[in-house]
Order: C-alpha cells, then structure tokens, then sequence
C-alpha cells in the first residue's frame, strides 16, 4: 500500500481546461512510442490502488475513462489499511491519510468483497483489462493465509493475485493496530506458501531500509528480504519500488554521491543475476521512487541501463492512489520520460508491457485451475 503520493494533491482540474488536458494527456509525449500493435495501450499498470486509507477512491467504470485507450490492463486493489478517525486525537479534523493522525491503522477486511463486487459488476470486456488482487489480511496473523483462501472461495473467477501488502513501511508499520509485521514471522511464509500453491502473483512492500538511514551502511532488511525471497522459489514475487520509500532514499542517491556509486542499483543488478532469486522482479512505480531514477543525467543512465540489461524483470505502475483524473494519474508515466528515451525498443516494451502480460496471465491461468480443484 503506497502513501498518498504527492500527485495526487495536484488541484482537480475543471470545465474545459480538464477536458481539453485529457485530450492532451491521452497523446503519447515526444520521444515516447506510440501505441504497439502486438496489444493496445501504451502500458499496463503493474501497481493501481482503486481506494485510498479511508476507502474511498473511484469506481472502476471511472477509472476505465481514465485508461481510455493509453492504458491497456491493470491491477486492481485498495489499500487494506484503515485510518482510525480518533476524536480524542484529531476531533472533528477526519484524517484521510496516515500522516494526518496519530491514531492507528487496522486492517479493512471488507476491501477484498469491495473490490471483487465492483469488479463483477462490470462487463465480461472490461473485466479482462483488470487484474484483482487481495489486500485485507494481516501478515503477522498465522491465520491471515485462511483470509485469502476464504476470499477465493467466496469470489472465485475473480483475483490473480495478492498486494500490495506491506511488511516495513515508513511510518506506517508502527502504526498499525496488533503486533507489527517482520520479514520473519512464520505467517508471512504461510502466506507466501499458500500463493505459490494457488498460483497467486504477490506485489510486497518492503522498504529496503529505516527512514533516514545513514548512507554507505548495509540496508538494515536487506538481509531478511533476501532471506525470505531465497525461502519461496516457487511463488511469482514483485518487489514494490525496488525496495525503496518516501523517506527511503537509496544508498548514496544525492547528486554529488550518485556520481561516484550506484549502491542501490548494484544490490538490485545483484539481485538480479543471483540465480536462487529468479522468480524475484520489480516494479519500477511511485513518483516517489521516479524522482530518484532522474534526480541526475547520470542516474537517468544508470537506471536504463541497468533496465536495459534485465528487460524481462521489472515492471512500469503507476501506483496511483484514486487519482482525480488523467491529469494525475498520467504525471507518474511521464515523470519516466527521460528513461523510456534511454531503452531499446524491446526492453521498453517489456517494462511498459509484456512482462505484465506474461506474469499476470500466469497468475490468472493458474488461480482459476485452484480454484476448480478447491472451490466446490
Ligand atoms: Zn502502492
């Protein structure tokens, strides 16, 4: 679950200048490829939250008139945390966000009946442009796997996978209601084993390292992620952002640092060719996590490099929380515009496309055969 990312305080344009913006929007940029004949759109969405931390957000009918045709698929989920309105704490101020309170966050179950209703009210057609996938269970529970089973049971035909789920997050992880979630806790490895069962894709969210870290040190969950990655062959993982968040900058990222190291970059190429973590990609989405990629000329390199060397492994989102229109949920695309000029053809279209594609049609393929087997 991402936060309420800085787009989306863009003012809610209005009247003609939106309508005439949309328009605009919907025109790939200079420089960007048009629309591929082998599938429409110019991308699929990897990482889409429909709702936002008090459930509420668009309706997927809404959402389809933002994807018009420059959007071929995408996933589709809330955000399974609640924000706590707490009189005591904020009175009669209604926080929307979990930076506005001091009051916990829980977890909101009810997300999942949401998002597969929402979802089966929609056509046949518009359906198979959307990907579902189940937030609302806690990972520090032991039971939570028993929630995403239920959850298939009840709305079979419906989810391709689960996330995005958050393990460490800034700010966030401690404020959740019960114990926190750890990397290590034997109810994350059920769930993780369970998803390889069924077939589930699984989007995590793991901040590789504490907010404000010092620089040149090993990212503190680096070791626990790899270990927990290395215990789950089997199941299709996508690490959310490459590990990094808000407050979550990548080892040496300042201008004057990025010059002499890419340590971010070299744990991720590390990753990447560590043959135990195969079934590991990434997902290049937040305008969080664009701003480092082109913070510099020389980061612009790197990343498409790197990009260009591992086409099959990572993939575009937008992770866009309810956008408001085109306007916002766009900016996110073209915020990677001076790296999708840096890609080869191939690899751009990977990223943009056919690595979504190839993973979630898996995803889809092999939940529905579970679920034919276990939902009488
Ligand atoms: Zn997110």
């Amino acid at each position: 679950m991402k936060g309420q990312h800085s787009i989306r305080r863009a003012p809610l344009l209005i009247g003609s200048v939106a309508i005439a913006l949309a328009i605009w929007m919907a025109v790939p940029g200079p420089g960007l490829a048009a629309p591929d004949a082998i599938t429409s759109g110019q991308f699929n969405d990897s990482h889409f939250h429909l709702t936002n931390y008090i459930q509420q957000g668009l309706d997927p009918r809404q959402f389809l008139q933002i994807m018009g045709t420059r959007v071929g698929r995408s996933t589709l989920f809330g955000i399974p945390l609640q924000q706590q309105w707490s009189y005591a704490n904020s009175g009669e101020f209604a926080p929307t966000y979990y930076l506005q309170s001091d009051a916990p966050l829980y977890y909101y179950s009810f997300t999942d009946a949401y998002i597969a209703s929402v979802y089966r009210s929609l056509s046949t057609d518009d359906q198979a442009r959307f990907d579902p996938m189940i937030t609302g269970f806690n990972p520090a529970d032991m039971y939570g796997v028993d929630h995403i089973r239920r959850v298939l049971q009840m709305f079979p035909g419906v989810f391709s996978g689960i996330g995005e789920f958050t393990i460490h997050k800034e700010f966030v992880s401690a404020k959740v209601s019960g114990e926190t979630a750890s990397l290590t806790n034997p109810a994350l490895d059920r769930i993780l084993d369970f998803a390889a069962d069924a077939g589930l894709v699984v989007l995590i969210h793991n901040d590789i390292d504490m907010p404000f870290a010092k620089q040149n040190a090993r990212p503190v969950y680096l070791t626990q992620m790899k270990a927990l990655l290395e215990r789950h062959p089997k199941a299709t993982i996508i690490w959310a952002h490459m590990g990094l968040g808000r407050v979550v900058h990548p080892v040496q990222a300042s201008a004057e640092a990025a010059q002499r190291s890419s340590g971010q970059l070299e744990i991720v190429e590390a990753m990447l060719t560590d043959p135990a973590l195969g079934h590991v990609n990434f997902d290049i989405s937040w305008d969080e996590v664009a701003k480092y990629a082109i913070a510099t000329p020389e980061s612009i390199a790197r990343v498409a490099a790197m990009l260009n060397r591992h086409p099959d492994r990572f993939l575009f989102g937008t992770d866009t929380v309810a956008p408001a229109g085109p306007a916002p949920y766009y900016a996110v695309f073209d915020l990677w515009a001076p790296v999708w000029r840096l890609l080869t053809p191939e690899a751009s279209l990977a990223i943009r496309k056919t690595n979504y594609e190839r993973i979630f049609n898996e995803g889809r393929s092999r939940v529905r055969d579970w679920e034919r087997m276990n939902v009488k």
